[in-house]
């Protein structure tokens, strides 16, 4: 009788410890099953252990009442991934963050991961980068302090990266740099074509796709002509989805927010119908951010063939003062590659992007510069200014659903399950249970309340936090509590494929000549003025 007595007592025991975390009487919803009721999650072991309308315990509860329990928003296109960076990325709800337009460089792409590992309360990933590979091939650049974007303010003040054609050996050693990322784990190619116009020819995009194929691996472009007007837009996104219909690979479109979007989201929709792994993101503002010497701002494009004014649509991120073409050209003299703001589309636009099925969110955040002593604990005002999507793409999103009456789970999709679904189409395990809020999917997740939750990052202040946005969960454990990001809190894991032996194989001549019975004279599918070369 005593002995049952205590046992008893223990069963007792052992369930009032049976979940790691409890969130009592939220809102919880689920892009995939659009669950969307009150109830009761409780955690273990990292995952969600259950979803019920039970009363049960754990050792942290968490009081959800009248706010959504969503999945933990994923975000496929942040620039800055680094330690000052993250109290940001929490209080907007972020709990993954992947640069998968950029990249790092292919070489130094496990480095990269090790870099982070065990040190950051978010998720990180990163793709492959195209750009840095021929950085690397056709400048020579090796000076590689962070291995992606904010070395690209150094590489990028040489040119031969953005309009070299390079000979076929140029162009093996490229898709070479960028296959060793690819067997190192990346989780695909990231291209920046648009500021690689005039040295990428169509043939290195399509074998750019090639390779990534061979991995079953995307592509995330930023399109040849963007920013650029409906038509460019639009045939930008032609080239990459039309090999993609060739070779049947996974496809990117990164912030197709510019015009002609509408079509492009058609495109992508009607690709996805005939079972393409193809997907688009955006960020929800109508400017763009970049470095002041980007080849589309040149006059011959940015005023004379898109019809812009300097005056009216170039804005120096830290003065906030507009350039003139006179103004602009001193500058790149002496910083080539300082950020400016970029108008590009009308504020309303913004709306419309929202409603979108089945798009994703990608913030687009840039790297703050110069970052000499900037940490976790940097004031939030102190920061050097950056485009306000940096730190409030995510906030934005859920503030334009609720004032446009979008219904709420779209923009939850958005901010997750859209760019879960489609990586774990493509065999990413990492991304198979995450971006859902169901029994067994990891415990990554953002809690935030639907009638104040908003975005207060400006152009003028970019740096600023959301707030709405209270208790954010990663991998199971709590590292946001009441807006508080918690310091020292690490539970953040790599989002990345297992190391994979080569499966690249150079390109030749022969090889094409018996495939094709045409040869291209070299990487670049040829020179215009040179004679092709049949033997
Ligand atoms: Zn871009």
């Amino acid at each position: 009788m005593l002995l049952a007595i205590f046992s008893g007592f223990a069963v007792v025991s052992a369930q009032a410890q049976d979940y790691d975390v409890v969130i009592l009487n939220g809102r919880v919803m689920d892009p995939e099953t659009k669950y969307d009721d009150i109830a009761i999650v409780g955690i273990k072991d990292g995952r969600i252990a259950v979803i019920t309308k039970e009363k049960i315990k754990g050792k942290e509860t968490i009081d959800a009442t009248g706010l959504v329990v969503a999945p933990g928003f994923i975000d496929g296109h942040q620039h800055c991934i680094e330690p000052y960076a993250y109290r940001l990325m929490l209080r907007d709800g972020r709990t993954t963050i992947m640069d998968l337009e950029l990249g790092a460089y292919g070489p130094k792409l496990d480095e990269w991961y090790k870099r982070r590992e065990g040190k950051a309360p978010v998720n990180f990933g990163v793709a492959v980068s195209h750009e840095f590979a021929r950085a690397a091939v056709l400048d020579g650049f090796t000076d590689w302090k962070y291995i992606n974007t904010p070395d690209a303010l150094r590489s990028r003040v040489k040119q031969g990266w953005s309009k070299t054609r390079p000979t076929l050996e140029q162009g093996n050693k490229i898709l070479a740099a960028i296959d060793e990322g690819l067997q190192q784990g990346g989780l695909g190619i990231g291209s920046t074509l648009g500021y690689m116009r005039e040295g990428v020819s169509t043939r290195e995009v399509f074998e750019l796709q090639r390779l990534g194929g061979l991995y079953g691996r995307f592509i995330d472009m930023h399109f040849r002509y963007t920013p650029g007007d409906d038509v460019g837009e639009v045939n930008g996104i032609q080239e990459m989805l039309a090999n993609t219909a060739a070779l049947g690979t996974p496809a990117i479109a990164a912030h197709f927010n510019n015009p002609g979007y509408n079509l492009v989201h058609e495109l992508l929709v009607r690709m996805r119908e005939k079972g393409y792994n193809v997907w688009g993101e955006i960020y929800p503002y109508n400017a763009g951010s970049t470095a002041l010497n980007a080849v589309f701002l040149e006059p011959e494009v940015w005023v004379k063939a898109l019809g812009n004014k300097y005056e009216e649509t170039l804005q120096d991120v830290a003065t906030g003062e507009f350039y003139t073409q006179q103004t602009r050209e001193e500058m790149i003299r002496k910083e080539p590659t300082r950020p400016v703001i970029v108008y590009k589309c009308p504020e309303e636009w913004v709306v419309d992007w929202i409603k979108l099925p089945g798009v994703a969110i990608g913030s687009d955040g840039m790297p703050l510069l110069p970052d000499d002593n900037l940490t976790w604990d940097t004031l939030y005002e102190d920061f050097p200014n950056t485009h306000p999507r940096f730190a409030g793409s995510f906030a934005k999103v859920l503030r334009i659903a609720r004032e446009n009456n979008i219904p709420l789970m779209q923009a939850v999709a958005m901010t997750s399950y859209n760019y879960a679904k489609p990586l774990g189409n493509m065999g990413l395990k990492a991304m198979q249970v995450r971006g859902r809020m169901q029994k067994g999917m990891v415990a990554d997740i953002t809690i935030f309340d639907p009638q104040t939750v908003t975005d207060n990052s400006t152009y003028a202040k970019g740096t600023l936090p959301s707030t709405g946005i209270l208790h954010v969960i990663v991998n199971g454990t709590i590292v946001m509590k009441n807006q508080e990001p918690l310091k020292g809190v690490s539970p953040g894991q790599p989002i990345r494929f297992e190391p994979v032996k080569s499966r690249f194989k150079p390109l030749n001549k022969e090889e094409w000549v018996k495939t094709f019975y045409a040869s291209p004279i070299d990487f670049g599918g040829g020179i215009p003025g040179s004679q092709p070369d049949l033997h």
